[in-house]
């Protein structure tokens, strides 16, 4: 059975909340020291000081906690989640490890056409023949790629070398690690209308585990028109 700190996205992806040392009380607690007080518990005046801090953008309270976690998602979603320098990544290695045989292919209602200019582009769905050929297409192109890998790897060919047939929807993991404030910075660009669909479907699972985990702080970010303090 999968964990319940485990999100499945797309075909072969997920977001696993690996550990995490994170709660509301540290936000409040950081706060506090500046006056040489702390509580063991929460209350409404608590609450109201989280609100405070995520408004007033007083972020360093947000930084005293650790989600760290374990990701699958294919390249091309990688290289824009790592743009993110607020943060520690440690990925899965083309060079030393083979990869597996697992590319995305979009669900029929994701295959869309783009309406618009740049940076005001609309997403329009495509009719469902135009879907299930992108489909097709996308699928033939990958057998044909991992064949090839597979035949230079076979030939001895380094996996170093091997890897540069292999496109931009092949999955990869890492793990990563960072604080709630850069989070929720990720989640302000990510989990948004205006990043790409398929990073916004994995930002969704990354904003579940996170609200789980630190409630009130996620609602003050809420409340905060999702602004990163
Ligand atoms: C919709 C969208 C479209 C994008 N399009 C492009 C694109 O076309 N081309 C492109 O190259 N990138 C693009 N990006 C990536 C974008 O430019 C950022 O690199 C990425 O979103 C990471 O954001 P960040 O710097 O806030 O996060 P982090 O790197 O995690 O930084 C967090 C915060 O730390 C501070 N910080 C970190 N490093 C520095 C620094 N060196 N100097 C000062 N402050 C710092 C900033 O306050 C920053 O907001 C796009 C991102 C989005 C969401």
């Amino acid at each position: 059975m999968a964990s319940p700190d485990q999100i499945d996205v797309l075909d072969h992806g997920f977001v696993r909340l690996d550990a995490a040392l994170a709660d509301d009380l540290s936000v409040v607690n950081a706060a506090r020291v500046s006056f040489g007080t702390q509580v063991t518990e929460l209350n409404e005046r608590d609450r109201g000081l989280i609100g405070f801090l995520m408004r007033e953008r007083h972020g360093t309270p947000f930084e005293h906690n650790a989600f760290r976690f374990h990701v699958k998602v294919p390249l091309f979603v990688a290289r824009e989640w790592q743009r993110h320098r607020v943060g520690s990544f440690n990925e899965r290695s083309a060079r030393y490890s083979e990869m597996p045989d697992e590319f995305y292919v979009p669900a029929a209602e994701d295959v869309r056409t783009q309406v618009g200019k740049p940076g005001s582009y609309t997403f329009e769905p495509l009719p469902p023949e135009t879907a299930e050929s992108t489909r097709q297409a996308m699928r033939g192109v990958y057998a044909a790629a991992y064949a090839s890998y597979r035949a230079l790897l076979d030939q001895g060919v380094a996996k170093e070398v091997a890897r540069n047939v292999l496109p931009v929807a092949l999955y990869t993991e890492f793990f990563w690690t960072l604080n709630a404030r850069a989070l929720m910075n990720f989640l302000s660009l990510r989990n948004a209308e205006t990043a790409q669909r398929e990073i916004r479907m994995f930002a969704e699972a990354v904003e579940r585990l996170f609200a789980d985990r630190m409630p009130i702080t996620h609602a003050a970010f809420i409340a905060n028109d999702r602004t990163a303090p």
